[in-house]
């Protein structure tokens, strides 16, 4: 079986980005805001956005399930306050449980959760446990930067943050440390804010105790994890001045990287430096990346391709494609095996 642990929904009908632009025209006149009633996306028009994008894709690479959530560049939570969040939270969500629904043996949701610049993770607690319990979601992204581009929040390993955490461990749920749009003309937000947010994060985790705090807690570094497995000799050396643990034990009981890495040798240093065991097949299709690569004739995101032509046993392979997304997304492994998987 072959697990996407990264998609994002993308392709919705234009509705949803008409219904957003209007939530945000009315931030300043809130007697406009429309109501999320007056949201219609009905099945038909769902099955047709799927089924002609991300599932047709699926199918023409041999991929089976993907791990589906909003939009990651769409979630812009430095927007509006945390009613703007939890209202566009909410519907996003139910959308790609939709999704789920109407195509429950290909996608499976993960949530995003109404983040807002400063305000207490407490309030994301509410949409996080509505989305595991009631839509069955089995992952969260959970966005290090709310405020675009600016990095105002505290980091990681802060107590800030542990509401979220403590929530995480209670329903064994791993969560993508995902960025969103960047207001920050400094950072480009696919080219740049991603790939420092992927790179910040895992610094942020190394310089603390977070995962002997929450020895459960797991973490999954898209995008390859930015520009750690390049540097791995530097994170290695970081941490052995600071007189912390080897990387190993230090963090690879936690955090976990995934393939989002668009040509082969990207991918053939991140699983020659990265343990096995820490990384999980992604695409991140139909994402930031959509042309075809000159060199090679194929897709950039078709990643496929690049575990296939590593150089890694079968055994390996298996581990990234399905072995690794099992274990560390605790419920999906349940619900594949309640499905005979
Ligand atoms: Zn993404």
């Amino acid at each position: 079986m072959i697990i996407d642990c990264h998609g994002h929904f993308t392709t919705a009908p234009k509705a949803l980005e008409d219904w957003r632009q209007r939530q945000i025209a009315s931030l300043n006149i809130p007697a406009l805001a429309p109501s999320v009633s007056e949201l219609r996306i009905s099945d038909d028009e769902l099955r047709d956005a799927i089924a002609s994008n991300q599932l047709r894709l699926m199918r023409e690479r041999g991929m089976d399930l993907t791990i589906f959530s909003p939009r990651a560049s769409f979630m812009a939570h430095h927007i509006g306050s945390f009613e703007t969040s939890a209202t566009w939270a909410a519907i996003c969500n139910t959308l790609c449980h939709r999704v789920s629904e109407l195509f429950p043996d290909q996608f499976v949701g993960a949530a995003m959760l109404p983040q807002s610049p400063g305000i207490d993770t407490k309030s994301c607690v509410k949409e996080l446990e509505r989305c595991v319990l009631e839509y069955g979601f089995v992952g969260v992204n959970l966005n290090p930067d709310p405020s675009g581009g600016h990095w105002t929040s505290p980091p990681l390993s802060d107590p800030y943050w542990y509401p979220i955490y403590e929530k995480l461990v209670e329903l064994d749920v791993p969560a993508m440390i995902h960025v969103s749009t960047s207001c920050n003309a400094c950072f480009h937000t696919t080219g740049a804010h991603y790939l420092n947010a992927d790179t910040t994060a895992f610094m942020q985790v190394l310089t603390s105790d977070l995962f002997r705090r929450f020895p459960t807690l797991k973490f999954v570094i898209p995008h390859g994890g930015g520009a750690v497995p390049y540097h791995w000799g530097r994170f290695r050396g970081l941490a052995q001045e600071m007189k912390l643990p080897p990387l190993g034990e230090h963090l690879l009981n936690n955090v976990f990287f995934d393939t989002c890495v668009y040509h082969q040798p990207g991918i053939d240093l991140l699983t020659r430096v990265i343990p096995v065991k820490n990384v999980l097949f992604a695409s991140e299709m139909i994402g930031a990346v959509r042309g075809i690569d000159p060199e090679t004739g194929h897709y950039y995101d078709d990643t496929r391709r690049y575990i296939d032509q590593a150089a890694l046993s079968d055994e390996e392979r298996h581990q990234i494609y399905e072995g690794n997304a099992r274990r560390v997304y605790s419920r999906l492994d349940a619900r594949l095996k309640a499905r005979g998987h």
